[in-house]
């Protein structure tokens, strides 16, 4: 098996490696951007398998800047890309591949029928969801584990919203079984606010593939205290997806990696699962009408043994973080092992 091609935009700003001001300086190799060198043992194995081994497995970045950043345009739908423009969609798979990602996602993270129905695309729903997972595939080819992206309908279930669970669930089962045919091995379901949803697209997930599930939801501080949204706090989010059968519990986005390792402490004593983590590069902030994400790689490498101590085995970035982020994750998870 060839290492993947190094298809690498070139970089400045937020995306450059330099110094790193409070660990051991980032070597000039880290910032070459050249794949890591994998073994033949490390491919094609579950993530079960490649978390005992490595310890702390290594998630993928932002989809949405890297997409932007290749042109998609603000009313565009990011996943009609798919369809569109795969080799764009492919190339930010790919640099997530060649910045050492153990998981890379699917870009299919608002995938499902409910949310596609509304931009037109309801019927596209199994094509846009298959070529996502297909695509990731081609670029993992084998190097990484791919996946499925799945996030909320933004639809909320009755009696607070005008949805039913039953709804819900085979809105969700129709994505998740185009993910599963377009040959992922695992599903994401993310950027969850409310249990109930959580818990609808975890068991059309299950009834539906025999695939691993890692549900994931967003927490905000209120006060002293984290919560979702709608108020679901991260210990018992842990506890009750554990009950209902999610292999993997965990969160993403947020208000950068200081907050994502509150969370994670509270969330550890809730369940017995690993947890994954995909902090934002901060908390975003709107500049000259951009968003600006000010967390550097630097900071987020820093920060990551305390995450892991904190509980975390499954790490990675969400809005704002970039493929540099993710190479200097890898690097300090690596000093681990070794
Ligand atoms: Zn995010």
């Amino acid at each position: 098996m060839e290492l993947p091609t190094l298809a690498y935009p070139a970089r400045t700003g937020q995306g450059t490696l330099s110094v790193n001001s409070c660990c051991v300086p980032l070597d000039s190799s880290s910032s070459s951007m050249t794949p890591l060198p994998l073994g033949s043992e490390e491919t094609m194995t579950d993530w079960r398998t490649r978390l005992v081994k490595k310890k702390v497995l290594i998630v993928d970045g932002a989809w949405g800047t890297e997409l932007i950043n290749r042109g998609l345009k603000p009313r565009e739908v990011p996943e009609s890309w798919n369809i569109e423009r795969p080799e764009e969609v492919h190339s930010v798979a790919l640099s997530y591949i060649n910045a050492g990602s153990d998981i890379i996602l699917t870009n299919t993270f608002g995938g499902s029928p409910l949310k596609l129905a509304k931009k037109g695309l309801g019927e596209k729903t199994e094509e846009i969801n298959r070529l996502g997972a297909e695509i990731s595939k081609k670029a993992a080819d084998g190097w990484s584990l791919v996946f499925g992206s799945i996030g909320p309908t933004g639809e909320l279930v009755k009696p607070l919203g005008t949805m039913t669970e039953s709804e819900l669930v085979s809105g969700f089962a129709e994505q998740a079984k185009a993910l599963a045919a377009g040959g992922v091995d695992g599903i994401v379901i993310e950027t969850m606010m409310d249990l109930a949803e959580a818990k609808a697209a975890l068991r059309a997930v299950k009834e539906n593939t025999s695939l691993p599930v890692a549900v994931t939801m967003t927490f905000n501080k209120a006060g002293r205290n984290y919560a979702t949204l709608m108020g679901v706090r991260p210990d018992q989010a842990a506890a009750e997806l554990e009950k209902v059968g999610a292999d993997i519990v965990g969160a993403n986005c947020g208000a950068g990696i200081d907050l994502m390792i509150e969370v994670v402490r509270l969330m550890r004593p809730g369940t017995s699962l690993p947890i994954w983590c995909k902090p934002n590069a901060g908390l975003p902030e709107l500049v000259d009408g951009e968003t600006v994400y000010r967390e550097s790689p630097e900071k987020m490498a820093c920060q990551f043994r305390t995450l892991v101590r904190a509980g975390a085995s499954i790490v990675g970035g969400c809005c704002g973080s970039t493929p540099a982020h993710i190479r200097a994750l890898v690097i300090e998870r690596d000093k681990l092992t070794h």
